[in-house]
């Protein structure tokens, strides 16, 4: 990837001229393909891989359909951008109301953990109502330390119970970093804040629902979430170039030239969709400071583990798992309780998640190792028998989640000053380096397209 000492040689002889490059063919960048492309702009969208898709891929093999990049679903605040997804996949789409549970000592805890409480021992559920009431009277009384960090803000907004007993080892779980060494600047709305009423009457026993823009949630019912991305790429599929991983960027007189080691395409313009880390080692003269904050940029990847069963799982949506001893995955989704269309007849769905860092034990693991984990730990939890097992399935995705560490907000100033004084536009999750789901690319299309208007 690197442009190295030698200056590049642009090929002349396989070149293409646009006006608009867009860099990548993740949801990101075939929204904008779709968005620009109808305001009559003229624009090729290059996507590395075979297919398009990026984190929203979906595997279709023996009758199962799998999203490669850990399980995904239909939800929003944002009613335009809500809309123009549902409106989208048309009569393709299953609605579904979200039934989702924490793995909590052998046994489930509702979702928010906080609305919960009362499915806890009764130990541990006056640990959390107890540490909770402590917490809110020390705040009150202005006596909590400053927040510092994320560990800080969970100890701060839910008391020490609720963050031992499930936020702190869910959160270093799914981050594979610990809180203590992440910013708290981005937790406000992700990490839902319940009412304190919600919190006791949950304690208390009393029916309570957190994080309800999402307590009704919707699904393709065929082709599993990659379904999406290709209705939304229809009008524009003949635009979109696969297979072209592009490896080197400059400047020209007329605008800027992209190659994937082979051909050329000539833009006017360059917008980026793609991970800052393919795209600032593909530019030629970046100052060594900007190198170093891409450098320093943490992200993790995940590696999805698709198990078909010939048997029933229960009626949850999605399962989070905070335990080690359990297993390595932090969550395990049943894909055919979203829709009737990804199993076969007869059998049912499970899709495990694991976040990783390159070094980390799984990289180790062969993918045999890997899935005879999962099946041993879904076995475990009495998710599902040995001997029911019919499908297996395995995928990685090197960036799947943003690691907000307390250098983030400094280093990712550093880069994006720099693609703006260059004039490289930045969409999309992992070009932005923002903790960005489907709803909020969108956004940021909207958002970026309505402002080139
Ligand atoms: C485990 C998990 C679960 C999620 N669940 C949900 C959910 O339930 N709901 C939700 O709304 N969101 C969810 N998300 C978020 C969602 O996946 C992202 O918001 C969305 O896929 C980001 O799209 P993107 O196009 O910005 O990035 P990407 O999908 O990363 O696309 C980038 C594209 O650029 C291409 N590319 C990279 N480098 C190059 C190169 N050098 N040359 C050419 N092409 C290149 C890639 O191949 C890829 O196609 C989830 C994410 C994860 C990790």
């Amino acid at each position: 990837m690197t442009a190295g000492s030698q200056p590049y040689k642009f090929r002349t002889t396989m070149y293409t001229i646009v006006k608009t490059a867009i860099l990548g063919g993740g949801l990101t960048g075939v929204t904008l393909a779709r968005f620009l492309a109808g305001k009559g702009e003229e624009i090729a969208v290059l996507e590395g891989e075979p297919a398009i898709g990026g984190l929203c891929r979906s595997r279709q093999d023996a009758g199962f359909c799998f999203d490669t990049g850990g399980s995904h679903i239909i939800f929003s605040r944002d009613e335009e951008v809500l809309r123009f997804m549902q409106s989208v996949l048309q009569e393709n789409r299953a609605v579904r109301k979200r039934n989702t549970k924490i793995f909590y000592k052998g046994g489930y805890v509702k979702y928010p953990f906080e609305n919960g409480l009362s499915g806890l021992p009764a130990e541990d559920r006056y640990f959390c109502l107890n540490e909770y009431i402590k917490t809110l009277i020390a705040s009150e009384k202005g006596e909590l330390p400053p927040v510092k960090n994320f560990r800080d803000w969970i100890y701060a907004t839910f008391g020490r119970g609720i963050a031992e007993c499930y936020l702190v080892p869910y959160n270093t779980k799914i981050w594979n970093y610990p809180p203590e060494r992440m910013s708290a600047h981005w937790v406000e709305g992700r990490v839902p804040r319940p009412p304190v009423e919600d919190v006791i009457r949950s304690a208390l026993g009393i029916e309570t629902e957190g994080y309800t823009h999402q307590a009704v949630f919707s699904y393709p019912q065929q082709g599993g979430i990659e379904a999406l991305v290709r209705a939304i790429a229809a009008p524009v599929m003949d635009r979109v170039t696969c297979g072209f991983q592009i490896s080197h960027i400059r400047k020209s007189s007329s605008g800027w030239e992209i190659s994937d080691g082979d051909r050329t395409v000539q833009a006017e313009k360059l917008i980026s969709t793609i991970p800052l880390q393919h795209l600032i080692p593909a530019l030629e003269g970046v100052p060594e400071r900007v190198r170093q904050a891409v450098a320093s940029l943490r992200y993790n990847s995940v590696c999805s583990v698709f198990i078909g069963i010939q048997a029933k799982v229960p009626d949850i949506s999605w399962l989070y798992v905070p335990s080690l001893e359990i297993g390595l995955m932090n969550r395990v989704s049943f894909p055919s309780n979203f829709s009737s269309g990804v199993a076969p007849e007869g059998c049912s769905s499970v899709l495990t998640e694991i976040t990783y860092n390159e070094g980390d034990p799984l990289t180790r693991m062969s993918e045999r190792e890997i899935i005879t984990h999962v099946i041993d730990s879904l076995t475990t939890m009495d998710l599902i028998r040995n001997e029911d097992v019919v499908y297996t399935g395995i995928a990685k995705h090197r960036f799947a989640y943003v690691v907000y560490d307390l250098d983030y907000l400094a280093n990712v100033k550093i880069v994006r000053e720099y693609c703006e004084a260059i004039g490289i536009d930045l969409v999309g999750r992992f070009a932005r380096f923002e903790y960005l789901n489907m709803d909020a690319c969108i956004r940021d299309v909207l958002d970026y397209t309505g402002r080139a208007a």
